[in-house]
């Protein structure tokens, strides 16, 4: 029997990620293929670039995207900066922050672990209290919307802290990129990476990162080489440095990328602060809804992401059963709970396109059927 097309439902993402994807998006993706060094596509990386800068609130020059997902963005902040025997500070409060305590690991580095709650924000004492206790610690690392828990955490003041102490800091924007305020210089972030897939509402699969001037004096001053060469930001640099400069590193995606671009247009045309008030107002909706429905967050008010609502299943309610029925009933689909919270909460994204009034409708009505 021949091999047919492969044609996906039209499914309403409310899960941790990817999201709905701009209709935009979906068809820039489909316009002609240039070759990666072509000058029009050139001129296109140049655009992109300074919409990813205005993204991440930066003027830092080496912002661009590594054409691999969020996890890429992670290992390139970590692989690039930190050598084997430093001492980073990882704080962890879910998985993500488990994964950048594993990016340090493998590095042959020192970690020192400030673990907080799940479901909570990182604890800001705690951290300022590790600092004390470790002078000679060179990153501070954080996650700062928890995905896997929907918590928060207050990234200016981690990153005063650091600054204060001469560290240096990494931070996982994967989630929040978009969805809550992000200002790279104001608070002085040296290594910042994101995804495409969450509050961008781009396809998965591209990873945009950002490094301090800071930051690149100390690649620069390196003992030792990058032990990855594909993420060697060095090299990458070459390729996304100004028009005229580029050379070969790798076979950028192109359509991605033009897909990611009218991403950024989209965002940069509805503007940031609008888009954090737009992400803000319907998770207030979804709240209000789920309260109704005698659902309760998570989270505690204050430390809770606007764009990823966890929430706790009620006693007796059998999760799978409930997240089948929304997808194969509704067409949509809810997160389940990962690592601590598994079987114990679903997870609600309003990510980019995903934060509309209709989609927060759609769910509370069908959730209320399904548990009703
Ligand atoms: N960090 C956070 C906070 C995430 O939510 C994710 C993905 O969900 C990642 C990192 C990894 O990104 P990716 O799945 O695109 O590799």
């Amino acid at each position: 029997m021949p091999y047919q097309s492969f044609i996906p439902p039209r499914r309403t993402l409310m899960g941790p990620g990817p999201s709905d994807v701009y209709p935009n998006v979906l068809s820039a993706l489909s316009r002609p293929t240039l070759g990666h060094l072509d000058p029009l596509f050139i001129q296109m990386m140049d655009e992109l670039k300074a919409l990813l800068q205005y993204a991440f609130q930066t003027s830092n020059p080496m912002t661009l995207a590594i054409s691999a997902p969020g996890s890429a963005g992670m290992e390139a902040c970590f692989v690039n900066l930190v050598e084997p025997g430093e001492k980073v500070i990882v704080c962890r409060n879910g998985v993500f922050g488990g994964r950048m305590l594993e990016n340090v690991k493998r590095l042959g580095a020192e970690a020192v672990v400030v673990d907080s709650p799940w479901g909570r924000a990182v604890e800001v004492d705690k951290v300022a209290q590790a600092i004390k206790a470790h002078p000679d610690a060179k990153f501070l690392a954080f996650v700062h919307a928890e995905t896997s828990t929907g918590a928060l955490s207050d990234a200016k003041a981690l990153c005063a802290l650091a600054q204060a102490a001469g560290m240096l800091t990494i931070v996982d924007a994967v989630t929040s990129l978009g969805g809550v305020p992000v200002k790279v210089d104001e608070w002085g972030i040296d290594a910042i990476y994101s995804g495409s897939q969450k509050c961008l509402s781009c396809v998965p699969g591209l990873s945009p990162v950002s490094f301090s001037q800071k930051a690149v004096d100390k690649i620069k001053s390196r003992q030792t080489p990058v032990q990855s060469w594909f993420l060697d930001q060095s090299l990458v640099m070459g390729y996304w440095e100004g028009s005229g400069k580029r050379s070969y590193h790798h076979t950028a995606p192109v359509n991605a990328l033009y897909a990611l671009h009218e991403a950024l247009v989209q965002l940069h045309n509805e503007g940031l602060e609008q888009s954090w008030l737009r992400h803000s107002q319907m998770h207030e909706l979804l709240a209000g809804g789920l309260a109704k429905l005698g659902l309760e967050l998570i989270v505690p008010e204050g430390e809770r992401l606007p764009q990823l609502n966890t929430v706790r299943i009620p006693d007796g309610v059998d999760d799978g059963a409930v997240r089948a029925r929304l997808l194969n009933d509704y067409n949509l689909e809810i997160g389940a709970g990962l690592g601590d919270l598994a079987g114990k909460a679903w997870r609600i994204g309003l990510m980019g396109y995903g934060a509309r009034r209709e989609n927060v409708t759609l769910c509370l009505a069908a959730l209320a059927e399904v548990l009703g």
